[in-house]
């Protein structure tokens, strides 16, 4: 296809390291991948598992799960092993979890350091660091205001820019000081114009991937229009390698607003992408044959569609509502959906083929617009 005019061209993105979140890369120009956060009990694994599995079907790329107690951590293996996309653990206060989330075989751990080390006492970080080196994950350094140091804070008058960028690259040194090197930072905040006057600063003091979000952005409706100012405007500038918004409201809205702020810079084409759910205990079921020999024969189709292949049939239709296309199997039939909405009941077999011609005639109307 001849290259689209300057003005369609995306922006050029910012040199960065990559890491590797599950066989998710950021940074290093790969893709920007898209993240959200489960709001379920983490510990309650079907719930969270059903919370994924609505996330994947709306596009989410890596999802974060709370581990806020010690039965989140304790069930943090079983959701790794079943999630169908990268679980990241969120860790704050208790460096035992983070061990234990490490241990679980998440693929990144996000922890924020200035709340887990006490007073100049940073062997807690350096413990974490050694143990994901072991693994072979990632660790994300997540510095907030909330938690700077009250040096930093008298240094810079208060949570400014300068302050969350020096708090952020002394955490970034603790690791480094254990030749932990496989890392992410955010500096996130509430106020989208600070959130981009930090990460500008630290995009030129760093070239670590980086991680955007505007915290607390609130509301649906707010929360949109702030995420996509402090991103887009981030973004635009080629700063940025992965990105979350942050919505009080079901987090598939927080997937949704994110891939259209990729979209409406052009940092995202969509092309077909067949996701399946993690299939909890509802599974009725062989989800990842079943989404394998769908893969298998939608291949060469050339239009956006996102088709959900979901495991049973009372949440799936729900779960998979973001998807342009999908099935919700089990019991040796499969309820054919579009946008959340069953259309008709094949027997599994014809599973395939059915969601095959729906696909092809999807991308007639497509074509045609
Ligand atoms: Fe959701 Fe059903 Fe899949 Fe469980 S088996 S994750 S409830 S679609």
């Amino acid at each position: 296809a001849p290259a689209p005019p300057e003005h369609l061209t995306p922006p050029v993105r910012r040199e960065t390291r990559q890491i590797d979140v599950g066989g998710v890369k950021v940074g290093g120009g790969a893709p920007i991948s898209v993240q959200s956060m489960t709001t379920t009990p983490t510990h309650d694994v079907n719930a969270t598992l059903q919370q994924i599995a609505a996330l994947n079907a709306s596009g989410v790329d890596i999802v974060r799960v709370a581990v806020p107690r010690q039965e989140d951590a304790d069930a943090l293996a079983a959701i790794a092993k079943q999630s169908t996309v990268p679980v990241v653990s969120d860790i704050h206060f208790q460096w035992k979890y983070a061990m234990a989330a490490i241990e679980a075989g998440v693929a990144k751990v996000r922890i924020n350091p200035g709340n887990i080390h006490k007073a100049g006492d940073t062997s807690k970080v350096k413990v974490i660091g050694d143990a994901a080196k072991d693994a072979g994950i990632p660790i994300r350094i997540g510095v907030n205001g909330g938690s700077l140091e009250k040096r930093l804070l008298e240094k810079h008058g208060g949570v400014t820019p300068a302050a969350l960028v020096e708090s952020a690259l002394d955490e970034v040194k603790i690791l480094e000081d254990v030749d932990f090197t496989d890392i992410a930072i955010s500096v996130k905040h509430s106020d989208p114009w600070t959130m981009i006057q930090t990460y500008r600063l630290l995009s030129t003091q760093t070239d670590y991937p980086l991680h955007l979000g505007v915290t607390e952005s609130g509301p649906l409706k707010t929360g949109r229009v702030k995420s996509a100012v402090g991103l887009g405007a981030l973004l635009s500038e080629g700063i940025g390698d992965t990105i979350r918004v942050s919505l009080s409201a079901d987090p598939v809205e927080e997937v949704k607003a994110g891939i259209e702020i990729l979209e409406a810079l052009h940092l995202r084409e969509r092309g077909l992408d067949v996701v399946s759910c993690p299939s909890c205990g509802r599974a009725e079921v062989d989800v990842y044959t079943l989404a394998e020999n769908v893969q298998k024969g939608l291949e060469g189709i050339d239009v956006p569609l996102r088709v959900a292949v979901m495991g049973c049939v009372v949440n799936g239709p729900g779960e998979a509502r973001e998807a342009d296309l999908g099935v919700a199997a089990g019991k040796g039939k499969g309820q054919i959906l579009k946008k959340g909405e069953v259309l008709w009941t094949v027997a599994e077999d014809e599973i395939v083929e059915t969601l095959v011609y729906m696909a092809n005639e999807m991308a007639e109307e497509i074509r045609a617009e």
